[in-house]
């Protein structure tokens, strides 16, 4: 998927069971957590609903026992539809929903190497090249292809990040995801799978470049 050009909108069916729609997120969440990638009540996770709203994750949770009752609705003006308290990060959840039509998953993680690559890497884009697993980003088919990816300075204003966020990717065909340095990594799919399986590649090729750095400067693995 690119996210510059726009697709087939993501259609939710009108009768689409909420309550599945929350156990895959629940279940998600709990993967995500075992691979150690949301340490600490970090990280937010949502999925689209419609056209118009979407089930993200509440405030302040612990992602290793996360409950169908600690995910809310909100509309993509990030007012809540649901009892509870949204992520303090929802607005760059919901900006991903309204910018792109076809984007049905949203992941934000704290993972390791996604947050170390970030305080590290100099320029505001990373880009890979090379790497087999760069075939698991949609839209990715050789390895020889340059898969960018920008970075943002880390804030508390979310809805400012939002709008730098949501400016830069309408700029070029940028990789499903960006870095927030310091913080961690957003990536997003067409659905909660092809968006899994970005945050299990990104942490891999993130991995290999920080080993590759390491090495190419000589330091004893
Ligand atoms: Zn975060």
């Amino acid at each position: 998927m690119t996210t510059q050009t726009t697709t087939t909108p993501h259609t939710v069916d009108a009768s689409t069971d909420i309550s599945s729609q929350a156990e895959q997120l629940c279940q998600l969440s709990h993967r995500i957590y075992a691979n150690d990638w949301s340490p600490a009540t970090s990280s937010n996770y949502s999925l689209r609903l419609g056209p118009q709203h979407c089930l993200i994750t509440t405030s302040g949770r612990d992602k290793g026992q996360l409950t169908a009752a600690q995910l809310m609705q909100v509309d993509l003006h990030n007012r809540p539809l649901t009892p509870g308290k949204p992520s303090a990060e929802t607005a760059l959840h919901t900006q991903l929903y309204r910018d792109f039509a076809e984007v049905g998953a949203v992941l934000h993680t704290h993972s390791f190497y996604a947050v170390l690559l970030s305080r590290l890497w100099p320029s505001d884009e990373l880009i890979l090249q090379g790497w087999e697993l760069q075939k698991a980003l949609a839209g990715e088919s050789t390895h020889e292809d340059q898969v960018t990816i920008p970075l943002f300075a880390n804030s508390q204003d979310i809805d400012t990040l939002a709008q730098q966020v949501s400016e830069r990717l309408q700029q070029r065909r940028y990789a499903p995801c960006y870095l927030i340095r310091g913080h961690g990594v957003y990536t997003w799919g067409r659905d909660a799978d092809e968006c899994f399986r970005h945050l299990e590649a990104l942490e891999h090729l993130f991995r290999y470049e920080l080993e590759r750095l390491r090495i190419e400067r000589g330091s004893p693995l």
